[in-house]
């Protein structure tokens, strides 16, 4: 019978996605985690909404993103692999579809105000791009020493019109600006909403990024329909808080297509992980004998994250999408890999999944399959780095 579950519908009406999700949040944020729900479920299903939603994309975004058949790297490791790009969507990542869907609805909400966190500036300053674009005002908490890292995003965002709080508590990384951002919400829910980036917190928003993001694999689907490639053996994407995977899944959790998450070895909460709460939400985390949340690492800012999105930990326990670690050195070589044979620079993070790929040809997947990969970003916020460690290599 299993086969004939759906998967990836709405969670319970208490947010949860079999064990996992829920809302565990102090009493203050309860009543803004409900006017958001309401909000969300009022807006998706409006036909107007949905409409604004789609034609922002198209007019600003970049959407829809292209699909490109890897024909080099295909014939180099015997499977037949698609990318589906969103490297070349609009501030060059897949968080704009994200950013777009809730910034139209903290307007439609009457609210003028966004606050987010970000880790290595991707959804910062993609937050500030929307909201520049609506008219919002922005401020970004953003771990201390993140700021140092990531100076250059810091300025992106401020010359975007947005402010930019350095969270000092902590390890003043990533963690620590969700903790921020989700205090500081308490004290300005009139006005404010709190644009979250990846599919955790609490209730509704997994569920709410999920669906913002789906636009990813139902465009997928489509385009793999019209050139005759119908549903792929496999679809494959990196997964840090795990919304560009939840976006691609999306379109073919009711297919046959195999779903593989790949996460950065040195953070991999399904792997390495055991059932915990942090930030609103019950998922795989991270964490030691404790409870205590240990820090994730990796060579990719935006996979350093000590969890994973709730529906993934229930994907996980159902047995219906795989999640898998990668490591560094793997990283780097495939990112030289798909820049050498493609002519496309990936983000670190979809490096993630271009080396899972590549390790796994011919041996967990069977040669002539066909492969769907989610490449999440482009490179080019990272060649620095990647220049840094290739030198000091040689
Ligand atoms: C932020 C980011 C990720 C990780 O976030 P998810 O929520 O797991 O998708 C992956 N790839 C790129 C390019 C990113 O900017």
């Amino acid at each position: 019978m299993s086969q004939h579950r759906l998967y990836m519908g709405a969670p319970s009406p208490s947010g949860h996605f079999g064990d996992f999700g829920g809302r565990f949040v102090p009493e203050a944020l309860m009543p803004a985690c409900l006017e958001l729900e309401v909000a969300f479920v009022d807006a998706w299903s409006d036909p107007e909404f949905v409409q604004e939603y789609r034609s922002v994309l198209h007019d600003f975004g970049g959407r829809p993103t292209p699909i490109t058949y890897l024909a080099r790297l295909s014939e180099r490791i015997g499977v037949e692999v698609f990318a589906k790009r969103e490297d070349l969507a609009h501030t060059g990542s897949h968080k704009i579809n994200n950013v777009i869907g809730q910034t139209l609805l903290t307007r439609r909400m009457g609210k003028h105000r966004v606050i987010a966190e970000t880790g290595a500036g991707q959804h910062g300053v993609a937050t500030a791009t929307a909201a520049a674009r609506l008219g919002l005002e922005c401020t970004v908490y953003m771990g201390e020493l993140d700021t140092q890292r990531q100076a250059l995003n810091v300025f992106r965002m401020e010359l975007l019109g947005s402010k930019v709080v350095p969270v000092t508590s902590g390890s003043r990384t990533l963690k620590d600006a969700v903790n921020e951002a989700m205090r500081e919400w308490v004290t300005c829910v009139e006005d404010t909403h709190y644009c979250l980036g990846s599919v955790m917190g609490p209730h509704p928003f997994p569920w709410m990024v999920r669906e913002f993001q789906s636009i990813i694999g139902h465009e997928a689907s489509e385009q793999l329909s019209e050139r005759g490639v119908g549903v792929p053996d496999l679809v494959v994407a990196c997964v840090g808080g795990g919304s560009n995977a939840a976006g691609v899944f999306a379109g073919f959790a009711n297919t046959s297509a195999r779903l593989v998450g790949v996460e950065a070895a040195g953070g991999a909460a399904v792997s390495n992980g055991s059932p915990g709460v942090l930030h609103g939400m019950k998922s795989m985390l991270i964490q030691d004998e404790h409870g205590q949340i240990e820090e994730a690492h990796s060579i990719s800012a935006g996979l350093d994250y000590p969890g994973i999105g709730p529906e993934h930990s229930y994907l996980a326990a159902e047995g219906r999408a795989q999640y898998v670690g990668i490591g560094d050195e793997d990283v780097l070589d495939a990112l030289q890999l798909l820049s050498q044979l493609e002519g496309i620079i990936p983000a670190l993070e979809s490096a993630h999944a271009v080396a899972w790929i590549v390790q796994e040809a011919g041996r967990d997947i069977p040669r002539g399959s066909t492969v769907l990969l989610n490449l999440s970003g482009r490179g080019d916020k990272d060649v620095a780095q990647v220049r840094e460690i290739l030198r000091g290599r040689s």
